[in-house]
């Protein structure tokens, strides 16, 4: 083999380019955008004079291809949270706060501890979550989980909405049982929650870039993959606006590009097509988040608020309806929310509303039904991003498998 040229700097791109690179393959990394990171980054905001993230990110300690890829690139110290598995909520209508925790070892004892588990609920509330590893490709999570009371409106509910980005009455309950497979089922030590200590460009992307330099990576940002040239069943070559590149025989190809563009250079490959937005609210403001950094927000605007260095910072996931609010409202709700839960002042800060309009696919049965596998109709071209069959939601974890996946079929 040749190079493997992969087309797209995001979690994907980066993860196929840098398990590859480490192998000591010869890597081109191509990237439309002048950065790395894709939906995954961090940037010097003007409005607030300083720099932001383009959302927040929450990680789980078992999310393990990150972890593994975080080792890779020498970054695994640059994530941060608390040292023990612990999520504090506050509920904003009742004013009701809580802390849900859970033991380090995979014997849930934690729902036994009436002060570690949801208030409200019982040891055997707990035991239906079975019913999620026997989700069926068309259960709803809603459907299946909504019956249970306190458990699903107080942790199941937002825990949904914080992985699946989809509202729960059309959200597919695979993806989600995928989640809790690979998290609070293995325990407590694998359910910690992390998001970087300073950016998720400082901790995701700057040491991958820094990483493949290292191993001798060429890149080529700025520059669009607009087309491919194909023969025999091959791809020969890359063109765009700044591309002209040959594909020699031996090449191969990774295309960790988003769904939509990945569909427009393949034409006839099927990929989910329906998308939610995610929003952030970053306010020129401070509070004591405690030990977790973070807490979880029931009853209003936002489902996440997190304590930043230079900002508060909150989430609004599943937002497509929230697309057309006009962001001097929406701030002001928000701020209400704030105000309410950890007693803020009344005039609002200097705030950025930031929109991804199609942060992830929209975790439904039908859009699941669409997610491609890795190998294509072409012998050299592979295919890698979180919209891929991972079988995890649309998540850093996800894209970051998927590079692996790509990877380890080159
Ligand atoms: C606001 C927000 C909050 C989120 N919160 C979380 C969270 O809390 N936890 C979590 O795990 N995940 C979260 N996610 C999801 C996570 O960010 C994504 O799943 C992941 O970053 C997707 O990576 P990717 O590489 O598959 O795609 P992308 O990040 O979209 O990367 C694709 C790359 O390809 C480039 N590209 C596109 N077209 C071309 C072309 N023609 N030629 C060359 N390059 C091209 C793009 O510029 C981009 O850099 C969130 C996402 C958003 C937007």
């Amino acid at each position: 083999m040749n190079r493997v040229h992969v087309i797209g700097a995001g979690m994907a791109g980066l993860s196929a380019a840098t398990s590859l690179a480490a192998r000591g393959v010869s890597v081109v990394l191509y990237e439309a955008a002048k950065w790395g990171g894709g939906r995954c980054r961090s940037y010097d905001d003007a409005t607030l004079g300083c720099r932001l993230d383009n959302g927040n990110h929450l990680l789980l300690s078992g999310n393990r291809s990150t972890m593994t890829y975080l080792d890779r690139i020498g970054a695994a110290d640059t994530l941060v949270g608390p040292d023990k598995p612990l999520f504090p909520f506050i509920d904003l209508v009742s004013g009701a706060a809580w802390t849900l925790r859970l033991n380090r070892g995979a014997t849930p004892w934690w729902v036994l501890r009436k002060t570690w588990r949801v208030p409200g609920t019982t040891p055997r509330d707990y035991w239906a979550l079975r019913r999620l590893q026997r989700a069926k490709p068309d259960d709803l999570v809603e459907n299946l989980l909504g019956t249970l009371g306190p458990l699903y409106d107080r942790l199941l509910e937002p825990l949904s909405i914080a992985a699946l980005n989809t509202k729960p009455d059309v959200a597919a309950a695979a993806p989600l049982a995928a989640v809790v497979a690979e998290s609070i089922a293995l325990g407590g030590a694998a359910s910690m929650p992390r998001y970087p200590a300073i950016g998720l460009s400082e901790s995701f992307v700057d040491p991958a870039l820094a990483f493949l330099r290292a191993h001798g990576a060429e890149f080529r940002f700025g520059a669009r993959v607009a087309g491919l040239t194909v023969s025999a069943n091959r791809v020969t070559g890359l063109v765009g606006p700044n591309v002209d590149e040959i594909i020699d025989p031996d090449d191969r190809v990774i295309l960790a590009t988003p769904p939509w563009v990945a569909a427009d250079l393949l034409p006839g490959l099927i990929v989910p097509n329906a998308f939610e937005a995610i929003l952030n609210l970053h306010f020129r403001a401070g509070i004591d988040a405690g030990k977790a950094g973070f807490y979880g927000l029931l009853g209003g605007v936002a489902e996440w608020v997190f304590e930043k260095t230079e900002v508060v910072s909150v989430t609004i996931s599943a937002a497509n309806d929230r697309l057309d609010t006009d962001p001097q409202t929406l701030a002001a709700e928000v701020w209400s929310d704030l105000r309410r839960g950890f007693g803020l002042p009344r005039t609002m800060p200097p705030y950025r509303v930031v929109r991804e309009k199609r942060a992830t696919f929209a975790a439904t049965p039908a859009q699941l039904a669409r997610r491609p596998g890795p190998a294509t109709s072409l012998l050299n071209l592979k295919l890698a991003g979180d919209y891929t069959a991972t079988g995890l939601p649309s998540t850093i974890e996800g894209a970051i498998r998927s590079g692996e996946t790509a990877a380890s079929m080159i």
